[in-house]
């Protein structure tokens, strides 16, 4: 049998990058859309409610309470700078402002680290996956990775701070490797992993 995962997003590009990225052995359903307070203090505070909170357009369909209640994941990641005492963190969509788009989060970025010198810009993603079922934790995974802000944008794929997100070890940005690439060395690649290999010892 399959492992069979619900996941907490409406985002259907996070949805479909998971789904590419599990074996055979693991299912990934969608959720419907759900608008869920971000109000936690951390990158897990938030994972875990959001979980919570999409896992309740499935009560009723499942005993909530069962050992076979549905699992259900959520994400939550963000960037944090070191020059700006890890901001904008878990604030990071909504750094210019709560309807600021990707394009006016990176000018923002681009400006308050004007006069930092490059080897001071140094800034890490980090992704926190929550894993419920029935409304409670099971587990948490949490991932990170460094790399340098620069002062200009550099290549055209992935979205949000990608193209000014060097990693030194690569040479390259983000946004400068191919979405297989970055899922590989990326903070949510790296956090999903953890959570389907923690799966397959522990079903
Ligand atoms: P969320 O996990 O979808 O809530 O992401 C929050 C915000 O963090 C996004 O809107 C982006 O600004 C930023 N972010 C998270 N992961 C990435 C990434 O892989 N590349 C670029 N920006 C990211």
């Amino acid at each position: 049998m399959p492992i069979e995962l619900f996941c907490a997003t409406s985002n259907k590009g996070k949805l479909l990058e998971f789904r590419q990225a599990s074996g055979a052995d693991v299912v990934i359903q969608g959720l419907p859309s759900v608008d869920c307070a971000e109000v936690g203090r951390s990158f897990e505070d938030n994972a875990v409610a959001k979980a919570i909170c999409y896992a309740q357009s499935l009560s009723g369909k499942l005993d909530k309470f069962s050992e076979q209640a549905p699992l259900v994941f959520a994400d939550d990641s963000g960037l944090e700078v070191d020059a700006l005492n890890g901001a904008p963190g878990i604030l990071s969509a909504r750094f210019a402002g709560s309807d600021a788009d990707h394009a006016a989060n990176n000018r923002l970025l681009i400006e308050k680290l004007h006069d930092v010198p490059l080897p001071r810009r140094t800034a890490r993603f980090v992704c926190c996956i929550a894993l419920t079922r029935a409304g409670r934790i099971i587990k948490t995974f949490q991932a990170d990775v460094k790399g340098m802000i620069l002062k200009e944008a550099r290549g055209e794929g992935g979205f949000g701070y990608d193209p000014l997100f060097y990693v030194p070890a690569l040479e390259a940005t983000f946004a400068e490797l191919l979405p297989d690439e970055k899922w590989m060395y990326s903070h949510r690649g790296q956090a999903f992993r953890k959570m389907l290999d923690w799966l397959r010892e522990s079903l």
